[in-house]
């Protein structure tokens, strides 16, 4: 599970506060990712309170840090399916899922496939790697997993088998289209060309979507991950995130570290939270349950 217990623990339990208590809860935030910029934020609200004769303990420090995490990410939640509340169910909604190879993109497709069937509605996906023959297949499996067919194409590119993943939901009457894409990290140019056409041909197809376009982010590659969110979301807006592997890391505080990446009204919210290989391991993100398990 991630967090900070092992790094942090000793630090909330002793009774001394003082300089070098400080300095070693900035080091151990930093470390796991939360940044620098967050990082100067909660370290200097945290002496500001330890002066203040209420807030004099290490105890009492935690509680405060949870607390302004926990507000400081409260703005990144983001509901699941707010647009499909909204609209008459007569089209589909389509959600595009990108992300670098190895993050997690068909794994949480499988698991989002999930989620949406408890929830009782019907679920399509498209096979939009057209470049890897493995990634094809590992969605068929998670489609037949999910019990829910996969639109694929031999050949042809991610733009057409979009294209026509948007026509057999409407006609199928899907209520959710997911399309897995490629993610070659060596030619990002080429990729994010790419993704650009998928999505205006998604568009062009059906007038209003994706409604949703999700970065899937592993959890353990800390500033590379927020250079990975700025160029997916310069080249295509995000609407959210979906942040994995939190289950195998001792870090977790990239989540952190977005607050302060992109200006008020530009953040890519958060949407859920990856939590190991299996189907159900996937958690809808709340500020307050990160915050109070990123420090217990
Ligand atoms: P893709 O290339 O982006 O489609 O990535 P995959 O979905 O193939 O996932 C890459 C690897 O990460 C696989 O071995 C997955 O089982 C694993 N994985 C994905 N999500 C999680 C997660 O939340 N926790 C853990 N521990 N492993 C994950």
């Amino acid at each position: 599970m991630f967090g900070l217990r092992k790094t942090l623990g000793s630090l909330f339990a002793s009774n001394r506060l003082d300089e070098a208590w400080f300095d070693n809860l900035e080091e151990s935030l930093i470390l796991s990712d939360v940044g620098l910029p967050t990082t100067d934020q909660l370290i200097s609200k945290l002496r500001k309170a330890a002066k203040s004769e209420k807030a004099a303990s290490p105890e009492v420090l935690k509680a405060l840090l949870v607390q302004e995490v926990s507000s400081l990410l409260k703005p990144l939640e983001h509901p699941l399916n707010p647009l499909y509340a909204d609209r008459a169910k007569t089209t589909p909604e389509v959600w595009l899922v990108v992300g670098v190879n190895g993050a997690g993109k068909t794994t949480t497709i499988g698991k989002m496939c999930r989620l949406f069937q408890t929830q009782g509605k019907s679920v399509l996906l498209a096979a939009g790697d057209t470049f890897r023959a493995a990634a094809r297949n590992q969605l068929i499996e998670w489609g037949s997993r999910n019990h829910v067919d996969v639109i694929t194409q031999e050949s042809g590119d991610a733009a057409a088998v979009a294209h026509d993943s948007i026509h057999a939901a409407i006609s199928r009457k899907s209520d959710i289209l997911i399309i897995d894409t490629a993610g070659r990290l060596a030619t990002q140019d080429h990729l994010m060309e790419e993704l650009k056409k998928v999505k205006r041909v998604i568009g062009k197809a059906l007038p209003g979507a994706p409604h949703e376009t999700l970065l899937i982010l592993d959890g353990n590659t800390g500033q590379n991950g927020l250079s990975q969110v700025k160029a997916f979301h310069m080249a295509l807006g995000l609407t959210a995130l979906i942040v994995t592997k939190l289950d195998g890391t001792a870090k977790g505080g990239v989540i952190c570290a977005l607050a302060h990446t992109f200006h008020e009204g530009t953040k890519p919210a958060v949407l859920a939270l990856g939590k190991g290989e299996g189907i159900d391991d996937l958690v809808l993100f709340t500020a307050e349950q990160y915050s109070a398990e990123l420090f217990n």
